[in-house]
Formats: C-alpha cells, structure tokens, sequence
C-alpha cells in the first residue's frame, strides 16, 4: 500500500489516517486569520490557497469588483487565453470557500498592532443597491439619463450613473455617487420607480468593519504610467494615440467594438498600426527598470491584429530590445516572427498628424543611425507598470528603489516583508506577468502557512 506522508518542519502527517480537516485542526490553522489587500489575480490566488488550509480570509477590495487588471484584459500571452475564463476560475475557486469573506468596495482606514494580533479598521462604501434584492434586469440602467464616457474605452461607449463594472462582486448593479444626479441635489427618481426589486436604497451609509487578524497580505498590484507625460507622443492630444490598456479593450469581445480594431477617429479599419514599447520604463527620465510585460504583450497585440486582418494591415513593433523570457515566450516570439509583422530597432522620438489624419512616427535606429519615418493610422503606447500607492496612507513600509513594496530578501524570499506578518503579493512586489503574480501569491500563500504554524 502506497503511503502518503506530508511533512510540515518537523511534524509528520500519516494521510492514510487523518482527514485534511484534521491536519488543519491539529495545526490550528482553523483559528488563524489573514487580511488580504487587493482582489487582483494575485489577491484571489493567496486567499484561495490559504483558505484551502483551513485559514480564515478577508480579502478587501477598494473597486467593487474582482480581478484587478486582467478583469479588464482581452486574451493573454503566450497561452491567448481568454482572460476572462482564468479570472473566472479563480473566482468560483475563491467563492467556493465558506471560510473566505469578500469585501468589495471598500477602503482600508487603519492598520495598528503587530503580527499575530493586528487591528484592522475598514469602510464597506454603500452602492445604493441593495446586494440581496437586486436581479441584474438592468432595467434601471435603461432609464437613468446620466451618460458618461466608460472608463478604458476611448469615448467609445458608455455607462450610466449605475452601472455595473466587469467581474462586479457581487454580481450586482451600483449607483456612482461622482455622476448620479441625486447627489447633485436633483430630485431624480428614475431608477427607484422602475425597479421591480425596489432594490434602489438611498438610506444606504458607508459601514465601519473592524478586524483582528494574524497576518496581512498586500497584494495591491500596480497602477500605469501616465503616458501624457511624454508630449511627444501626442496621447491625450492625438485620438489615435492609445495606450496598451486601451488596446485590450478594443479588443476584447465585450469591449466597445465587440473586438474589432478600429481607428478612434473615425470608426474605420486602420490599414497601419504600430506598437511601442518602453513607454516611461528603462528610461532615465521616468522608471528605469523594465516592466517585463511590454513585449510580450505588444508581440500578442501585433500577431492578434494579423491573425484577424492578415495583408489589410500592416503591424510594427519599435522596440528597444525584445525580453520575452519565460516558458513558452521565446515560442511565441518566434511564432510572432513569421507572422507578418515588421520589427523595428528604435524608439520614435516624435508622433506627428498629417494632414489626411494619419500619424507620422518618427524613428532614429541607433544601429544603423537612420531616421527612419512610418505612416500609421493608430499608434499603441505600451505604457510602464507603475507601483501602486493606494495602500500607503495607512501601512507605512519600506519600498525598494523603484517604489514597489521591499521585499525581505531580493534573492531568497521576496514574499516576506522586514515588518513581522506583513507579506507581498504578486505585483506589489514587482513587475509581473499572470504566471509570475500566481506563483508567487502561492508562494507567500506557502511561507504564511508555516508562519502561522509557529505562532
Ligand atoms: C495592458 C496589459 C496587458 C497585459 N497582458 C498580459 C498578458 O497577456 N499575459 C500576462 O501574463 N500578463 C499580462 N498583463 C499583466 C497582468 O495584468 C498582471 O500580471 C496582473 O494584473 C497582476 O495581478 P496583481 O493582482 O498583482 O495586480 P492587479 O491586477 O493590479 O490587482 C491589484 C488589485 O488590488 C486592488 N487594490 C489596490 N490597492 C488597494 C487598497 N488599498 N485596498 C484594496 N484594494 C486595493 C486594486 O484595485 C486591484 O484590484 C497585462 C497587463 C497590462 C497592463
Ligand atoms: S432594476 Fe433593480 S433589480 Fe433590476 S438591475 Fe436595477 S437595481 Fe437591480
Ligand atoms: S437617481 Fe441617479 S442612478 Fe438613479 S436614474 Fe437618477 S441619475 Fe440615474
């Protein structure tokens, strides 16, 4: 008979004996709490594996939905896999768990104490909807008047006042304070009356939820770079200037376009696109490190767009280097390779409208020491991941010389934190891919059980 032993420091657990429910028991991991901050992949994947140990979960997340960025993604290199089926498996992993409780919407106000005992104040925000009557009709939707530009999309489509954002959690419409007429001191009622849920609660406040909890987990990923600080590129002047974010929008199947490609300006087809990468990263005026995500991703944008345009459009890539390290990425580099696409070594020092509309990117070739000069119908920034500063007003922790959250340990344990209790993961640490975020959310998922098994 085979014996399955499972080996914890220095304690034996004989599987063929116990139940896993025993071997959390015997642990105490059922009595140990973790407060997760930031629902991103790497927030769901730490919580979902902490939680399979037995570990009670809170994972709080400031955006009232799930996901992070990938919520917001397309498909992902190398794989193309649809994000939407991974983000959608790692929330019903997360969900499964009676002992995970999600807060959405809502804001870290005060973290005191030390591990093992720290003290947590939150705000659950109010929707203004209440979460246990309402059905997603949408009828509300149809006869709110306020429209505004939704967010990531160009201006080319819309929400209203409430609304409800992808990977929303719980699947649930919510009302916008910054835009919902009431909170201008109109009188509007639209939504209450046609509610057959009368699901609409005004009298909603924002709730204090206080927590005790062992250890803490930030996983609050990144924010972009403003890619206006660089004038020369034109975004924010030029409609057909946009970033990679927005990119994966137009894309993507539920996106404003339902996937097709198209200039900004007028709704047609561009017959030219060009990528560029290394915006505001390894670069001395703005973040000198690499952001480890540009190239793959503007490799994944150029070969998507000649898959489904093949000889109508032309795809470029100006680059700096290509960096696709990381298993299957060399492939899939290759692969972009011979897919038509033209790769061009040099960054653009100047995008300029032409009269007829179109854009002309301006390249100096360092190698060949050419100017060389692309007309283009859209031009895609791939912008910098930035570190996120959300949490910082409430956790004051050392950051490394790049601004990220500082490891403990550059090269042997990046999960922990010089502060007892405290870990990283995913992003917050450093520029990641979804692979790297989820195995190293795994990682400090691991180290914080051995953690508590010692408190
Ligand atoms: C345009 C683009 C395309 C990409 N394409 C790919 C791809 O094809 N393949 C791939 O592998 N990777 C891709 N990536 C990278 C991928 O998005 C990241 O690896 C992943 O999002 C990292 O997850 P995370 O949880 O660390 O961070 P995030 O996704 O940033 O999630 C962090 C979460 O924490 C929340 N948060 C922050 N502060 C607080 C706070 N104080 N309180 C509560 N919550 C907080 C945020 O709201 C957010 O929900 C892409 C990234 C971009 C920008
Ligand atoms: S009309 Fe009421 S039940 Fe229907 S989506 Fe709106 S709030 Fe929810
Ligand atoms: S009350 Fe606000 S959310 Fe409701 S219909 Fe009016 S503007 Fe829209």
């Amino acid at each position: 008979m085979k014996v399955v032993w499972f080996k914890f420091e220095n304690l034996y657990y004989d599987f063929r004996k116990h139940s896993a429910g025993g071997l959390m028991r015997s642990l105490k991991l059922d009595e140990k709490s973790v407060l997760v901050i930031g629902g991103g992949i790497a927030g769901l994947q730490v919580a979902s594996d902490l939680a399979r140990f037995g570990v009670k979960v809170y994972l709080v997340e400031r955006l009232p939905s799930l996901g992070g960025h990938v919520s917001l993604l397309s498909s992902v290199f190398p794989t193309l896999t649809d994000a939407n089926e991974i983000l959608s498996q790692k929330i019903s992993e997360v969900t499964s768990y009676s002992n995970v409780q999600l807060l959405t919407n809502a804001e870290i106000k005060e973290i005191n104490g030390t591990f093992g005992n720290f003290k947590i104040k939150i705000v659950k925000k109010p929707r203004y909807v209440n979460e246990k009557k309402c059905v997603a009709c949408g009828k509300c939707v149809e006869v709110c008047p306020v429209s505004i530009p939704k967010e990531y999309e160009m201006g080319l489509s819309r929400r209203k006042a409430i609304y409800m954002p992808p990977k929303a959690f719980p699947e649930t419409y919510l009302i916008d304070e910054n835009y919902c007429l009431r909170f201008k001191g109109n009188e509007c009622k639209a939504c209450v009356e046609v509610c057959p849920e009368n699901a609409i609660d005004f009298s909603q406040t924002s709730i204090d939820v206080e927590l005790k909890v062992d250890i803490i987990v930030l996983a609050t990923g990144f924010d972009l770079f403003d890619a206006r600080k660089i004038a020369q590129y034109g975004y924010g002047t030029y409609k057909n200037v946009i970033t990679g974010l927005e990119y994966e929008r137009l894309s993507h199947p539920e996106g404003p376009t339902n996937g097709k490609i198209v200039k900004i300006s007028d709704g047609k087809e561009p017959k030219s696109v060009v990528f560029l990468l290394c915006v505001g990263s390894r670069d001395k005026k703005y973040h000198t490190y690499c952001c480890r995500i540009g190239c793959a991703n503007a490799l994944k944008h150029a070969y998507i767009l000649k898959k489904q345009y093949g000889d109508n459009v032309d795809a470029y890539i100006c680059y700096i280097d290509i960096r696709t390290v990381g298993k299957g990425l060399e492939e899939f580099y290759q692969e972009v390779r011979r897919s038509g696409i033209t790769l061009i070594h040099g960054q653009p020092s100047e995008i300029r409208p032409l009269p007829n509309g179109s854009l002309n990117v301006e390249i100096f070739d360092p190698s060949t020491h050419k100017l060389l000069s692309v007309i283009s119908d859209l031009v895609v920034l791939e912008t910098a991941i930035t570190p996120c500063t959300a949490v910082r007003k409430v956790l004051d922790l050392p950051l490394s010389q790049y601004g990220f959250f500082q490891e403990k340990n550059m090269k042997l344990n990046t999960v922990e934190t010089p502060i007892k209790g405290v870990f990283l993961a995913g992003t917050s640490q450093a520029p990641k891919n979804i692979t790297e975020t989820i195995e190293h959310a795994s990682m400090a998922a691991l180290k914080i059980i051995e953690t508590l098994i010692h408190l």
